[in-house]
């Protein structure tokens, strides 16, 4: 059975790792680097990105974290965690850290403050052709895409604009939005079939 970890210092970890149990996979929470150990993969959860940027320094997590991705553990980032994973973020404070596993560049609350937060059905092609009821909440867009990273959903914004808001490389899987909210599994069982495959 593969064992998920779900970084545990703020956000909906609760719900990542009741969607992760729900695949049959086995959940647990990362909150010190020896918990980093014999993961098949991590999710970082939203939340807020500052604020979870600053516990990993405060927990002694962020380089530990930053290299057990970069030597290729599988990691799924959702809203606050695409923006933890990005390369490059736009409109982050301005001593805001990313880990920068995913060569994307991300606009932080691209769609707007909080009450702007929004349900819109999407297509993932790369995983079936039913519409998946995708939640965002203050949430980012990829403003732009490294030659390694793959959209694997987009989303035209107000002025016609499309953006993507789920890419992945070959470790990385990022989205805009919150599938661990919508109860519909397919996004998680894509990432621990697809990409938690190193063992
Ligand atoms: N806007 C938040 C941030 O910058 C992300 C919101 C979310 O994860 N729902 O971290």
């Amino acid at each position: 059975m593969k064992k998920i970890g779900v970084l545990a210092l703020q956000g909906d970890v609760r719900e990542h790792i009741f969607a992760i149990e729900n695949c049959g996979a086995t959940a647990s929470e990362v909150k010190r680097p020896s918990d980093l150990e014999k993961l098949d993969g991590l999710i970082i959860p939203g939340g807020e990105s500052t604020t979870i940027a600053k516990l990993l320094r405060i927990f002694d997590l962020f380089e530990p974290l930053q290299k057990a991705l970069r030597n290729g553990l599988p990691v799924y980032g959702s809203c606050a965690g695409m923006i933890l994973l990005a390369n490059k973020i736009i409109d982050g404070t301005a001593d805001q850290e990313t880990l920068e596993v995913i060569d994307i560049t991300v606009k932080r609350n691209a769609f707007g403050r909080q009450v702007d937060s929004f349900e819109q059905e999407l297509l993932i092609p790369e995983i079936d052709d039913k519409p998946f009821n995708a939640i965002f909440i203050r949430a980012p867009w990829i403003e732009e895409i490294g030659a390694d990273v793959k959209s694997l959903a987009d989303l035209t914004t107000v002025g016609g604009k499309v953006h993507s808001v789920l890419a992945r490389s070959e470790t990385a899987l990022v989205s805009s939005f919150h599938p661990e909210l919508s109860g519909d599994l397919r996004v998680h069982r894509y990432f621990i079939d697809k990409i938690c495959c190193i063992n």
